[in-house]
């Protein structure tokens, strides 16, 4: 299928998305606030003082035909296809489509 995707959020989820569909589908953008991915599950080594950091660089778990994006997305407007995101004191605006449904309003 040669469906653009645009996913946000740069958690768990998000990341196995965007790698599960990169190659299949058209272009996959993965669009998250931070540019870092937090292993939250390995933040309580970081409590205990065995390990410094549960951060990565987000770019360094996505699958390397995933474009990233950092910023916070703010609006979509599903009818014209487009996700409006807040990057600092810009905002950038991207073009949207889906392939497994519009979201909910
Ligand atoms: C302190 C802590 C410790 C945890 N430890 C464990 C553990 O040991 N084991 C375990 O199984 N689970 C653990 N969890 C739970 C686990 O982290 C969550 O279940 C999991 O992270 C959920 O993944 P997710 O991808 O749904 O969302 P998240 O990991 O919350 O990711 C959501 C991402 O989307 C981004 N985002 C949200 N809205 C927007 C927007 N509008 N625009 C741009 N970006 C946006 C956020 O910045 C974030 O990066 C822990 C949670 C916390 C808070």
């Amino acid at each position: 299928m040669n469906t653009d995707l645009i996913i946000i959020g740069g958690g768990y989820a998000s990341v196995m998305a965007a790698n599960r569909a990169a190659g299949r589908s058209g272009r996959v953008t993965l669009v998250n606030a931070g540019a870092t991915f937090v292993e939250r599950i390995r933040l309580h080594e970081v409590a205990a003082g065995s390990r410094d950091s549960a951060e990565l660089p987000l770019a360094s778990v996505l699958h390397l035909d995933v474009e990233l994006m950092v910023g916070w997305a703010e609006r979509i407007d599903a009818e014209g296809q487009k996700v409006f995101l807040a990057t600092g004191a810009s905002s950038v605006t991207t073009a949207w489509s889906t392939r497994w449904g519009a979201p909910r309003p």
